[in-house]
């Protein structure tokens, strides 16, 4: 099989490697993927994410199998409905079915319907009609913009002056819709399904760190590492959030006759009563990704060729590996990363394997950060706190200038941190 990846980061980068491994899979090509591709021979096409004219006449020249696609963007833009009216392949939900991720309040509205927990909320078209409301939600109350905002969209006011300046200043510049939620406290965690219809199957489950610094500390990012699996959450925990926010959102789908094809990525809270749902998203987590699929002991290519022809999916079979990513940042992030550091050769050690995100080759191949979150290194072991152990000894070796990366990721599962 030919396939096409769509997008350019760590998510995209680990999804290359992993079907590249598939004995189904001769060629895995990326639009546009990163210069750092071509270390696990996977060819960059130069063709960018929302050029769908130009992405679907490369899969019909070149008799694409299907198409995987990364980020959300293009699935909210409708890149599935468009593929679809040629004809072709593809792995991802359609732009009805992507609107789960594309505003909050529709998204809520699904949970309401379909009997998913989900916080108290309220959508709003003003600032002063959600300033009057601010008394039914109490402090700290959570503010999200409606639509995509990479992250960014989502506001937790602890005081009422905050709370009032920021619905006026999320109106200022041109928001139509604003949801007030519940304040909801409790550990969260990413569950992976990849969907047909109303039939799913679970990807391993991991965890991200979202805040800049240690100790959870700083900006809220992209995410800074991940580990997969997560050991603190119970089979008890587990299998509630199963019966409780999957299986519902799967009845959901099917009977909302969405069609569902691609990862549903629910984000959730354990709270005291039970787990909620905080998000969907449409598509497969950054930097989660980069720990679960190696984890992956059946083949991701054979499950995704299953799905997108409408055959029965494969069982999804997890290694007993625990793997521990840590992401190496540019100097600045997430506010304002500095870009063009050196990045040099990083000597190849068992079990340590990096993650090409942010980077750009120049003309003799080296490569450069590019701003933002440059790479992941990440390592596999028996157990977390031995693939912890490893990968920081290996980022200890490492110099490279103008980065940064956390000393803790993993901490939750091991205890532990490193310096
Ligand atoms: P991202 O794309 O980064 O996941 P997003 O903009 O889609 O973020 P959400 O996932 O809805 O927004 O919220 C971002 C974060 O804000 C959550 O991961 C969670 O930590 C916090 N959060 C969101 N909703 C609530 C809530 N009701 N109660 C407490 N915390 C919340």
């Amino acid at each position: 099989m030919k396939v096409l990846v769509v997008g350019s980061g760590g998510r995209e980068y680990a999804v290359a490697r992993a079907l590249k491994k598939s004995p189904l899979v001769s060629e895995v090509y990326c639009a546009p993927g990163n210069s750092g591709l071509d270390q696990i021979g996977v060819k960059q096409l130069d063709i960018a994410e929302d050029d769908f004219k130009g992405l679907k006449d490369f899969a019909i020249k070149e008799e694409i199998d299907w198409t995987f696609v990364g980020p959300e963007d293009a699935l909210v833009a409708g890149i599935v409905d468009y593929f679809h009216a040629f004809d072709l392949k593809i792995f991802g939900p359609n732009a009805r079915a992507a609107q789960l991720e594309g505003s909050k309040d529709y998204a809520l509205r699904f949970m309401e319907k379909y009997g998913v927990p989900h916080p108290r909320y309220d959508t709003f078209q003003d600032a002063e009609s959600a300033i009057q409301a601010l008394p039914e939600f109490g402090l700290p109350v959570v503010l999200k913009e409606d639509g995509l905002a990479g992250g960014k969209g989502v506001v937790i006011a602890e005081d009422q002056e905050t709370a009032e300046n920021t619905l006026r200043e999320m109106f200022d510049k041109g928001q139509k819709q604003v949801v007030l939620e519940e304040f909801l406290t409790g550990p969260e965690y990413s569950v992976f399904a990849v969907m047909q219809g109303g039939e799913y199957r679970l990807l391993p489950l991991a965890q991200d760190h979202k805040r800049a610094y240690d100790d959870d500390k700083g900006p809220n990012t992209g995410g800074m590492g991940s580990y997969s699996p997560v050991p603190q959450l119970s089979q008890a925990e587990y299998d509630e959030i199963v019966d409780q926010l999957v299986k519902p959102t799967a009845a959901g789908l099917e009977k909302g006759g969405y069609d569902y094809h691609g990862v549903l990525y629910l984000g959730l809270m354990m709270t005291e009563k039970g787990p909620k749902m905080i998000e969907y998203n449409v598509r497969l987590g950054d930097p989660e990704t980069e720990v679960v699929l190696p984890r992956l002991a059946s083949d991701l290519a054979e499950l995704v060729d299953a799905n997108v022809n409408d055959r029965e999916m494969p069982e999804v079979k997890e290694t007993d590996d625990a793997v521990l990513g840590v992401i190496l940042a540019a100097e600045g992030y997430p506010k304002s990363p500095l870009k063009g550091q050196k990045l040099g050769a990083f000597p190849a050690e068992a079990g340590i394997a990096v993650d090409y995100a942010n980077v750009k080759a120049d003309e003799a191949g080296d490569l450069f950060g590019n701003g933002g979150r440059i790479l992941m290194v990440r390592a596999t072991a028996k157990d977390l706190a031995a693939a912890q152990e490893h990968v920081y000894s290996y980022l200890k070796k490492l110099d490279i200038p103008q980065t940064f990366y956390r000393h803790d990721i993993g901490f939750r599962a091991t205890g532990k941190k490193y310096q």
